[in-house]
């Protein structure tokens, strides 16, 4: 699969498994391993993808192909995998369009 992901300020890919990783912190107050965070948020995943979508449409911070899933809640990339549904303006991974 050819990768081609935007860069972040110190010129390393911001990957999906890094957005996935800043989303379930948003969410869940998942901290990264070795991390500690004393006020960590716990929004849950729709308020924590508005979030992740300021950060890509407003901020232009983060590549706007990642999306979440509505069905499962996960973050995917929707260069390489999923769908979308024009008639619901909904996301779908791979796993739950099936
Ligand atoms: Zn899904």
């Amino acid at each position: 699969m050819g990768h081609n992901y935007t860069k972040d300020a110190k010129g390393q890919d911001i990957t999906l498994e890094k957005v996935q990783e800043l989303f379930r912190f948003l969410a869940y107050g998942e901290t990264p391993e070795g991390m500690i965070v004393k006020y960590p948020p716990k929004v849950g995943p729709r308020k924590a993808m508005s979030i992740v979508w300021f950060l890509q449409e407003q901020m232009d911070i983060l590549p706007d192909r990642f999306e979440m899933c509505v069905t499962c809640k996960e973050i995917y990339d929707t260069y390489t995998e999923g769908g979308y549904n024009e008639k619901t303006g909904r996301h779908h991974c791979d796993w739950c369009a099936r």
